[in-house]
């Protein structure tokens, strides 16, 4: 691909973790990268990673809850890199607690950012791609849609995530764009460290727990969700859409 025709990817959450890792990745597939988090200056170690090996990035703050922001920032993008014709969905946020002590406060922030942030970035950026006849919609689903005590909302939000990827594969087909969803397992980020807090042990021991119980023995690292993603977001997975792979080191229930 010639830099004139430099594919551009949005990265939402890639400050750090699963999307950080994500924009490192398709800035070496060869797209121009919009690092796009809640705090511009904390893009800035993701986008140096990414020039310091020869790619093209830009840090973008925004909140994708809020779709006054989503919009002006992906008007930014098209202003500085170009048309985004990749969009990662991959910001979120835990509000874990039983339902008893669940506040409608923990369940509306999940909701907005895991699905009302999916929503406005797709709708702002689906224009850009219709008009180029291509695009790759990836959204970050999770083994928690399957249920998972203590995240009644986080579960939810992980679930519609699915649904929402499948009516956009219906929607979008037409126009070249395919929509995916990956959903990890256990990920070694901050997000699965603050868990481990939360049920009062110790990171290293969390983690080896989980990876007990894990298939191939190990946790998973953002390099194996960021993987995936490239998968579906390049050109050879063109016939792939509507379809929800499980990145979790085994089969799950
Ligand atoms: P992480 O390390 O906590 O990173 C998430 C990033 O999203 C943070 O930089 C965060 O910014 C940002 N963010 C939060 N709210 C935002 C908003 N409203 N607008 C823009 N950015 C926002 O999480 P991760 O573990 O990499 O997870 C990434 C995605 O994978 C999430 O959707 C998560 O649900 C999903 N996932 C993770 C795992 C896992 O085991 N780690 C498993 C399954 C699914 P701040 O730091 O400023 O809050």
């Amino acid at each position: 691909m010639s830099t004139t025709d430099q594919r551009v990817a949005i990265v939402t959450g890639a400050a750090r973790g699963i999307g950080a890792a994500t924009a490192v990745r398709l800035a070496a597939e060869g797209c121009a990268v919009a690092v796009l988090d809640l705090d511009e200056a904390a893009c800035k170690e993701t986008v140096e990673k990414i020039t310091a090996e020869g790619g093209s990035a830009i840090a973008v703050g925004c909140d994708v809850s809020d779709s006054a922001q989503a919009e002006t920032a992906v008007a930014r993008v098209v202003g500085e890199l170009g048309p985004p014709t990749v969009l990662v969905n991959n910001a979120g946020v835990l509000r874990d607690n039983l339902l008893f002590k669940m506040s409608d406060a923990d369940w509306d922030t999940v909701m907005n950012v895991h699905l009302r942030g999916a929503f406005v970035m797709s709708r702002a950026c689906q224009k850009h791609m219709v008009d180029a006849g291509f695009g790759r919609i990836v959204n970050l689903s999770s083994s928690s849609a399957l249920g998972n005590r203590g995240q009644v909302n986080y579960a939810a939000a992980k679930a519609g995530m699915q649904g929402f990827t499948k009516t956009l594969a219906k929607e979008l087909g037409k126009f070249g764009i395919t929509a995916n969803a990956v959903a990890p397992g256990f990920i070694v980020t901050d997000m699965t460290a603050a868990t481990a807090e939360r049920v009062g042990m110790g990171f290293e021991d969390f983690q080896a727990a989980a990876a007990s119980q894990i298939p191939v023995q190990r946790v998973g690292r953002p390099e194996d969700v960021a993987g995936a993603i490239a998968f579906f977001s390049g050109e050879d997975a063109g016939f792939v859409s509507g379809q929800v792979l499980y990145v979790a080191g085994g089969p799950l229930n």
